[in-house]
Protein backbone atom coordinates (compact mmCIF):
# COMPACT_ATOMS: atom_id res chain seq x y z
CA UNK A 1 0.00 0.00 0.00
CA UNK A 2 0.96 3.52 -0.71
CA UNK A 3 1.86 5.56 2.09
CA UNK A 4 0.20 8.74 2.92
CA UNK A 5 2.35 12.09 2.33
CA UNK A 6 1.11 15.74 3.69
CA UNK A 7 2.38 18.73 1.58
CA UNK A 8 2.00 21.47 4.11
CA UNK A 9 3.68 23.94 1.28
CA UNK A 10 2.78 24.52 -2.71
CA UNK A 11 5.63 22.34 -4.84
CA UNK A 12 6.33 22.80 -8.17
CA UNK A 13 3.91 20.42 -10.67
CA UNK A 14 6.72 17.97 -11.16
CA UNK A 15 7.71 17.61 -7.94
CA UNK A 16 4.31 16.77 -7.01
CA UNK A 17 3.82 14.84 -9.75
CA UNK A 18 6.81 12.70 -8.88
CA UNK A 19 5.39 12.33 -5.21
CA UNK A 20 2.29 10.92 -6.34
CA UNK A 21 4.28 7.99 -8.14
CA UNK A 22 5.14 7.01 -4.50
CA UNK A 23 2.40 8.21 -2.26
CA UNK A 24 -1.15 8.94 -1.82
CA UNK A 25 -0.74 12.66 -1.61
CA UNK A 26 -2.85 15.48 0.01
CA UNK A 27 -2.10 19.36 0.06
CA UNK A 28 -3.02 21.75 2.58
CA UNK A 29 -3.17 25.60 1.05
CA UNK A 30 -0.28 27.00 2.92
CA UNK A 31 -1.81 30.64 2.53
CA UNK A 32 -4.56 29.46 4.89
CA UNK A 33 -2.66 27.49 7.22
CA UNK A 34 -2.78 27.19 10.93
CA UNK A 35 -1.31 25.28 13.72
CA UNK A 36 -5.09 23.50 14.56
CA UNK A 37 -5.60 22.58 10.55
CA UNK A 38 -2.07 21.39 10.10
CA UNK A 39 -2.15 19.26 13.50
CA UNK A 40 -5.67 17.80 11.79
CA UNK A 41 -3.93 16.98 8.87
CA UNK A 42 -0.71 15.16 10.47
CA UNK A 43 -2.92 12.70 12.03
CA UNK A 44 -3.33 10.54 9.02
CA UNK A 45 0.09 11.21 7.40
CA UNK A 46 3.05 8.69 7.52
CA UNK A 47 5.11 11.65 5.98
CA UNK A 48 4.75 15.28 5.62
CA UNK A 49 6.92 18.27 3.74
CA UNK A 50 6.67 21.73 3.67
CA UNK A 51 8.10 24.70 4.87
CA UNK A 52 8.49 28.01 6.96
CA UNK A 53 5.69 26.70 9.98
CA UNK A 54 6.64 25.97 13.51
CA UNK A 55 5.40 22.27 14.25
CA UNK A 56 5.61 21.74 17.73
CA UNK A 57 5.30 18.80 19.82
CA UNK A 58 1.72 19.53 20.58
CA UNK A 59 0.78 19.36 16.78
CA UNK A 60 2.01 15.85 16.85
CA UNK A 61 0.15 14.58 19.71
CA UNK A 62 -2.56 12.98 17.52
CA UNK A 63 0.39 12.14 14.76
CA UNK A 64 0.53 8.38 15.73
CA UNK A 65 1.47 7.29 11.87
CA UNK A 66 4.04 10.16 11.75
CA UNK A 67 7.36 8.44 10.23
CA UNK A 68 9.01 11.05 8.39
CA UNK A 69 9.12 14.93 8.06
CA UNK A 70 10.99 16.83 5.48
CA UNK A 71 12.04 20.21 5.48
CA UNK A 72 12.42 22.63 2.68
CA UNK A 73 15.06 24.47 4.25
CA UNK A 74 18.99 23.66 5.23
CA UNK A 75 17.67 25.44 8.75
CA UNK A 76 15.43 23.30 11.56
CA UNK A 77 15.00 25.50 13.87
CA UNK A 78 10.85 25.35 13.14
CA UNK A 79 11.28 21.89 15.13
CA UNK A 80 11.89 20.35 18.44
CA UNK A 81 14.72 17.89 17.26
CA UNK A 82 14.96 16.22 20.83
CA UNK A 83 11.08 15.88 20.84
CA UNK A 84 10.79 14.19 17.12
CA UNK A 85 13.69 11.52 18.14
CA UNK A 86 12.08 11.08 21.01
CA UNK A 87 8.64 10.14 19.62
CA UNK A 88 10.54 8.30 16.53
CA UNK A 89 10.56 10.67 14.11
CA UNK A 90 13.17 11.17 11.11
CA UNK A 91 13.78 14.73 9.92
CA UNK A 92 15.43 15.42 6.55
CA UNK A 93 16.66 18.63 5.36
CA UNK A 94 17.95 20.23 2.47
CA UNK A 95 21.82 21.27 2.69
CA UNK A 96 24.04 22.07 0.00
CA UNK A 97 21.42 22.51 -3.27
CA UNK A 98 20.99 26.26 -1.66
CA UNK A 99 24.68 27.03 -0.51
CA UNK A 100 25.60 29.04 -3.42
CA UNK A 101 22.28 31.10 -4.08
CA UNK A 102 22.03 32.19 -0.06
CA UNK A 103 25.79 32.86 -0.49
CA UNK A 104 25.23 35.70 -3.22
CA UNK A 105 22.55 37.02 -0.83
CA UNK A 106 25.01 37.29 1.64
CA UNK A 107 27.35 39.14 -0.62
CA UNK A 108 24.54 41.13 -2.13
CA UNK A 109 23.96 42.45 1.09
CA UNK A 110 27.23 43.44 1.26
CA UNK A 111 27.56 45.34 -1.88
CA UNK A 112 24.19 46.92 -1.64
CA UNK A 113 25.08 48.28 2.48
CA UNK A 114 28.68 49.41 1.47
CA UNK A 115 27.64 51.52 -1.68
CA UNK A 116 24.69 52.07 -0.67
CA UNK A 117 22.87 51.20 -3.26
CA UNK A 118 19.17 50.53 -2.42
CA UNK A 119 19.47 53.94 -0.86
CA UNK A 120 20.64 56.16 -3.44
CA UNK A 121 18.43 54.36 -5.95
CA UNK A 122 15.58 55.50 -4.40
CA UNK A 123 17.64 59.31 -4.42
CA UNK A 124 18.09 58.79 -8.07
CA UNK A 125 14.29 57.72 -8.37
CA UNK A 126 12.89 60.63 -6.19
CA UNK A 127 14.76 63.20 -8.68
CA UNK A 128 17.11 64.23 -6.49
CA UNK A 129 20.40 63.63 -8.78
CA UNK A 130 20.67 67.05 -9.96
CA UNK A 131 24.53 67.25 -10.21
CA UNK A 132 27.65 64.97 -10.38
CA UNK A 133 27.51 63.07 -6.52
CA UNK A 134 29.83 64.21 -3.67
CA UNK A 135 30.85 62.93 -0.28
CA UNK A 136 27.26 62.87 0.61
CA UNK A 137 26.57 59.73 -1.51
CA UNK A 138 29.99 58.14 -0.89
CA UNK A 139 30.03 54.57 0.47
CA UNK A 140 33.07 52.69 1.66
CA UNK A 141 35.37 49.74 0.02
CA UNK A 142 34.68 46.31 0.46
CA UNK A 143 37.61 45.17 -1.87
CA UNK A 144 40.62 44.58 0.70
CA UNK A 145 38.48 44.69 3.54
CA UNK A 146 38.28 42.07 6.25
CA UNK A 147 35.43 39.82 6.32
CA UNK A 148 34.41 38.31 9.97
CA UNK A 149 31.78 34.97 9.45
CA UNK A 150 30.39 33.98 12.32
CA UNK A 151 29.72 30.27 11.99
CA UNK A 152 31.79 28.98 8.50
CA UNK A 153 30.08 25.85 7.19
CA UNK A 154 28.40 25.31 3.83
CA UNK A 155 27.78 29.18 3.56
CA UNK A 156 29.36 30.44 5.50
CA UNK A 157 32.62 28.51 2.87
CA UNK A 158 30.95 29.92 -0.23
CA UNK A 159 31.33 33.14 0.94
CA UNK A 160 34.69 32.99 2.27
CA UNK A 161 35.51 31.67 -1.26
CA UNK A 162 33.50 34.89 -2.84
CA UNK A 163 35.17 36.94 -0.76
CA UNK A 164 39.01 35.65 -0.75
CA UNK A 165 39.33 34.97 -4.02
CA UNK A 166 36.79 37.50 -5.92
CA UNK A 167 37.29 40.93 -3.40
CA UNK A 168 40.90 40.37 -2.31
CA UNK A 169 39.27 39.78 1.57
CA UNK A 170 41.28 39.09 4.85
CA UNK A 171 38.56 36.40 6.61
CA UNK A 172 38.03 35.91 10.49
CA UNK A 173 35.66 33.16 11.46
CA UNK A 174 34.40 31.47 14.78
CA UNK A 175 32.98 27.97 14.77
CA UNK A 176 33.51 25.63 17.44
CA UNK A 177 35.31 23.67 15.45
CA UNK A 178 38.24 24.62 12.81
CA UNK A 179 37.06 24.18 9.04
CA UNK A 180 40.42 23.49 7.99
CA UNK A 181 39.21 23.00 4.18
CA UNK A 182 38.25 26.95 4.25
CA UNK A 183 42.05 27.51 6.24
CA UNK A 184 43.68 25.97 3.59
CA UNK A 185 41.97 27.35 0.50
CA UNK A 186 41.24 31.13 1.69
CA UNK A 187 43.23 31.97 4.21
CA UNK A 188 40.65 31.92 6.97
CA UNK A 189 41.60 32.30 10.30
CA UNK A 190 39.54 31.35 12.85
CA UNK A 191 39.26 34.02 16.43
CA UNK A 192 37.36 34.25 19.35
CA UNK A 193 34.01 36.04 18.55
CA UNK A 194 35.46 39.12 20.87
CA UNK A 195 38.25 39.61 18.17
CA UNK A 196 36.11 38.93 15.36
CA UNK A 197 34.38 41.62 16.45
CA UNK A 198 36.74 44.22 16.85
CA UNK A 199 38.75 43.28 13.63
CA UNK A 200 36.02 43.03 11.22
CA UNK A 201 34.85 45.57 8.58
CA UNK A 202 31.09 43.33 7.68
CA UNK A 203 30.30 40.41 10.66
CA UNK A 204 28.14 38.20 8.73
CA UNK A 205 26.01 35.95 10.83
CA UNK A 206 25.82 31.89 9.49
CA UNK A 207 25.17 30.09 12.48
CA UNK A 208 21.84 28.13 12.50
CA UNK A 209 19.34 29.10 15.31
CA UNK A 210 19.78 27.34 18.42
CA UNK A 211 19.55 27.97 22.48
CA UNK A 212 22.96 28.84 21.95
CA UNK A 213 22.96 31.09 19.49
CA UNK A 214 19.51 32.95 20.22
CA UNK A 215 20.43 36.62 20.75
CA UNK A 216 24.08 35.84 20.32
CA UNK A 217 24.78 39.37 18.74
CA UNK A 218 23.48 41.72 21.29
CA UNK A 219 24.14 45.63 23.09
CA UNK A 220 27.44 44.59 24.01
CA UNK A 221 28.29 42.72 20.96
CA UNK A 222 27.40 45.34 18.64
CA UNK A 223 29.35 48.12 20.84
CA UNK A 224 32.30 45.73 20.57
CA UNK A 225 32.26 46.10 16.38
CA UNK A 226 34.06 48.81 14.67
CA UNK A 227 32.08 52.19 14.23
CA UNK A 228 32.14 51.81 10.79
CA UNK A 229 31.23 47.99 10.51
CA UNK A 230 28.82 46.36 8.94
CA UNK A 231 26.54 43.92 10.10
CA UNK A 232 24.91 40.98 7.99
CA UNK A 233 22.21 38.31 9.07
CA UNK A 234 20.90 36.51 6.41
CA UNK A 235 20.96 33.34 8.80
CA UNK A 236 17.92 33.71 11.38
CA UNK A 237 16.73 36.98 12.97
CA UNK A 238 16.63 35.85 16.41
CA UNK A 239 20.57 35.23 16.47
CA UNK A 240 20.40 39.31 16.90
CA UNK A 241 18.29 40.97 19.85
CA UNK A 242 16.85 43.04 17.33
CA UNK A 243 15.77 45.75 19.34
CA UNK A 244 19.58 46.59 20.26
CA UNK A 245 20.38 46.77 16.61
CA UNK A 246 17.71 49.52 16.05
CA UNK A 247 19.50 51.48 19.23
CA UNK A 248 22.73 50.82 17.77
CA UNK A 249 22.09 52.05 14.47
CA UNK A 250 20.08 54.95 15.88
CA UNK A 251 23.23 56.08 17.61
CA UNK A 252 25.93 55.52 15.17
CA UNK A 253 27.46 52.31 16.77
CA UNK A 254 27.46 50.59 14.06
CA UNK A 255 27.65 51.80 10.16
CA UNK A 256 24.85 49.94 8.85
CA UNK A 257 23.03 46.60 8.25
CA UNK A 258 21.67 44.13 5.76
CA UNK A 259 19.19 41.79 6.99
CA UNK A 260 17.46 38.83 5.02
CA UNK A 261 15.68 37.81 8.56
CA UNK A 262 13.85 39.00 11.32
CA UNK A 263 12.89 38.11 14.91
CA UNK A 264 9.40 38.23 13.18
CA UNK A 265 8.30 37.75 9.62
CA UNK A 266 7.29 39.34 7.58
CA UNK A 267 8.28 42.72 9.21
CA UNK A 268 6.00 44.97 10.14
CA UNK A 269 5.74 47.68 8.05
CA UNK A 270 6.50 50.17 11.30
CA UNK A 271 9.64 48.97 11.84
CA UNK A 272 11.94 51.34 13.03
CA UNK A 273 14.58 49.63 10.59
CA UNK A 274 12.47 50.52 7.88
CA UNK A 275 13.22 53.74 8.73
CA UNK A 276 16.69 53.55 8.43
CA UNK A 277 18.74 54.75 5.49
CA UNK A 278 21.45 52.59 6.80
CA UNK A 279 19.53 49.64 6.60
CA UNK A 280 19.32 47.35 3.50
CA UNK A 281 15.86 44.67 4.58
CA UNK A 282 15.05 42.06 2.39
CA UNK A 283 12.02 39.77 2.42
CA UNK A 284 14.33 36.76 3.51
CA UNK A 285 15.35 35.71 -0.02
CA UNK A 286 18.51 34.06 0.91
CA UNK A 287 17.81 31.04 -1.33
CA UNK A 288 14.86 32.34 -3.38
CA UNK A 289 16.41 31.84 -6.85
CA UNK A 290 13.67 29.68 -9.19
CA UNK A 291 16.50 27.40 -9.68
CA UNK A 292 17.53 26.68 -6.01
CA UNK A 293 13.88 26.67 -4.78
CA UNK A 294 12.53 24.06 -7.30
CA UNK A 295 15.88 21.90 -6.32
CA UNK A 296 15.16 22.28 -2.58
CA UNK A 297 11.79 21.08 -3.48
CA UNK A 298 12.58 18.29 -5.49
CA UNK A 299 15.54 17.29 -2.59
CA UNK A 300 12.77 17.53 -0.13
CA UNK A 301 10.65 15.43 -1.91
CA UNK A 302 13.18 12.62 -2.61
CA UNK A 303 14.52 12.85 0.82
CA UNK A 304 10.53 11.81 2.27
CA UNK A 305 9.90 8.97 -0.37
CA UNK A 306 13.49 7.69 0.42
CA UNK A 307 12.52 8.24 4.42
CA UNK A 308 9.54 6.08 4.56
CA UNK A 309 11.26 3.09 1.88
CA UNK A 310 13.59 3.08 5.11
CA UNK A 311 16.24 3.96 2.04
CA UNK A 312 17.59 7.15 2.79
CA UNK A 313 21.08 7.91 3.95
CA UNK A 314 21.72 11.49 3.59
CA UNK A 315 20.51 14.92 4.68
CA UNK A 316 19.42 13.24 7.85
CA UNK A 317 19.11 15.73 10.95
CA UNK A 318 18.32 13.12 13.66
CA UNK A 319 20.36 9.77 12.14
CA UNK A 320 19.77 8.60 15.77
CA UNK A 321 16.19 7.90 14.75
CA UNK A 322 17.70 5.25 12.61
CA UNK A 323 19.29 2.99 15.08
CA UNK A 324 15.86 2.42 17.41
CA UNK A 325 15.01 -1.18 17.20
P1 LIG B 1 26.24 24.61 8.37
O1 LIG B 1 27.01 24.08 7.24
O2 LIG B 1 25.79 23.67 9.45
O3 LIG B 1 27.08 25.80 9.02
C1 LIG B 1 26.82 26.34 10.28
C2 LIG B 1 28.15 26.70 10.91
O4 LIG B 1 27.92 27.32 12.17
C3 LIG B 1 29.03 25.50 11.18
O5 LIG B 1 30.29 25.74 10.60
C4 LIG B 1 29.13 25.42 12.69
O6 LIG B 1 30.44 24.99 13.03
C5 LIG B 1 28.91 26.87 13.09
N1 LIG B 1 28.49 27.09 14.46
C6 LIG B 1 29.05 27.97 15.31
N2 LIG B 1 28.44 27.96 16.48
C7 LIG B 1 27.47 27.06 16.41
C8 LIG B 1 26.50 26.60 17.33
N3 LIG B 1 26.44 27.07 18.57
N4 LIG B 1 25.63 25.67 16.92
C9 LIG B 1 25.72 25.18 15.67
N5 LIG B 1 26.62 25.59 14.74
C10 LIG B 1 27.50 26.51 15.12
O7 LIG B 1 24.91 25.32 7.87
P2 LIG B 1 24.69 26.13 6.50
O8 LIG B 1 24.17 25.21 5.46
O9 LIG B 1 25.87 26.96 6.21
O10 LIG B 1 23.45 27.06 6.97
C11 LIG B 1 23.60 27.94 8.06
C12 LIG B 1 22.28 28.59 8.42
O11 LIG B 1 21.93 29.56 7.44
C13 LIG B 1 21.06 27.68 8.48
O12 LIG B 1 20.95 27.00 9.70
C14 LIG B 1 19.92 28.65 8.26
O13 LIG B 1 19.44 29.12 9.51
C15 LIG B 1 20.54 29.80 7.51
N6 LIG B 1 20.01 29.93 6.13
C16 LIG B 1 19.27 31.02 5.82
C17 LIG B 1 18.77 31.17 4.54
C18 LIG B 1 17.95 32.38 4.15
O14 LIG B 1 17.06 32.26 3.33
N7 LIG B 1 18.23 33.55 4.69
C19 LIG B 1 19.03 30.21 3.56
C20 LIG B 1 19.79 29.11 3.91
C21 LIG B 1 20.28 28.98 5.22
P3 LIG B 1 30.71 24.19 14.39
O15 LIG B 1 29.78 23.02 14.37
O16 LIG B 1 32.16 23.85 14.30
O17 LIG B 1 30.42 25.15 15.48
Amino acid sequence: MKPNILAYKALPDDVLAYLREHADVVTLDDAALSPGTLAAALKDADGAIGASVKVTPAMLEGATRLKALSTISVGVDQFDVDDLTRRGILLAHTPDVLTESTADTVFALILASARRVVELADWVRAGQWQKSVGEAQFGVEVQGKTLGIVGLGRIGGALARRAALGFDMRVLYTNRHPNEAAERAYGAKRVELAELLGAADFVCLQVPLTAETRHLIGAAELKAMKPGAILINTSRGAIVDEAALIEALRHGTILGAGLDVFEREPLAADSPLLTMKNVVALPHIGSATRETRHAMARCAAENLVAALAGTLTRNIVNREVLKRP
